[in-house]
């Protein structure tokens, strides 16, 4: 197993920006002395108002480690202090303080057949994954299954769906697909063989996706989970 770097304090330049829809900020930094991530790991963004007051956010990797910039996808939460402001007010140029890599647990480089779970903004790693897998000729030994309440609301859903994910919208039909969450019936035959299983997204998906894998036969300590719960 790779052991996962660790970053210090640094600065990323924004090269790129889009805003996906209304609710989501994609942002392409370039690093100053960027440390190499892992799949699955994160960043922390920290602001800095103009009377010293600062708020800081983690957020997921999105880009494989070969491209040479930094993605984060970002996803507006209504009153959001960080997720918010970066969605409204991030311009090419700016610069924003960051930190990391971060996370040693939450990562994936090949090493075992896996699955992946994920609901709304939590595919971000996941998607760092399965660009990873793919370059590196490894997308057999990942299964990705994306929850997202439709198909627009999915950060990276078309890609999502590019690269072999399997999507489950909760409010909206997808194909021949009726909206429900997950069934245990759909996750079963892509749990066959796998070894480890990554779940992320909000605390309530992550209780719900954990309880899923147990019911078609995953073993809890072969579940690794990352939340992305309030922050306090
Ligand atoms: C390891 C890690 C990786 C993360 N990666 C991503 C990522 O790739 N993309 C992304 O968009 N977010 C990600 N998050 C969540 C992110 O860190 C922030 O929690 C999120 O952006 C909200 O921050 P805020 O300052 O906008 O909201 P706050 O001002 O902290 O909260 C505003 C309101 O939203 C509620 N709230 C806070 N966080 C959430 C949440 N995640 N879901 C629902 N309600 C919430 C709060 O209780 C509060 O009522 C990640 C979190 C962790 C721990």
């Amino acid at each position: 197993m790779t052991t996962a770097p660790t970053g210090p304090w640094t600065t990323g330049r924004i090269a790129e920006v889009e805003r996906p829809t209304d609710r989501l900020v994609r942002l392409r930094l370039e690093v100053a002395d960027r440390v190499d991530h892992l799949p699955g790991q994160h960043y922390v963004v920290r602001l800095r108002a103009p009377d010293g007051y600062t708020a800081q956010r983690s957020y997921s990797v999105a880009s494989d480690p070969a491209d040479p910039l930094l993605e984060l996808m970002v996803e507006c939460l209504p009153d959001g202090e960080v997720s918010s402001f970066l969605h409204d007010e991030a311009r090419v140029g700016d610069v924003l303080e960051l930190r990391g890599p971060i996370g040693g647990w939450f990562t994936w480089t090949g090493e075992v057949p896996a699955i992946g779970i994920a609901g709304g903004s939590g595919v971000v790693p996941l998607v760092a994954m399965l660009r990873y897998a793919d370059r590196l000729g490894l997308a057999d030994r990942l299964r990705v299954v994306a929850v997202g309440r439709t198909y627009a609301d999915l950060p990276y859903a078309a890609e999502l769906e590019r690269r072999g994910a399997f999507l489950a919208l909760t409010r909206e039909n997808h194909h021949d697909r009726v909206a429900h969450p997950p069934y245990p019936d759909e996750l079963a035959p892509l749990v066959d063989g796998v070894e480890r299983a990554y779940v992320c997204g909000s605390v309530g998906f992550a209780s719900f996706a954990t309880r899923l894998l147990g019911e078609v036969g995953v073993l809890a300590r072969t579940i690794r989970v990352e939340q992305f719960g309030a922050t306090g």
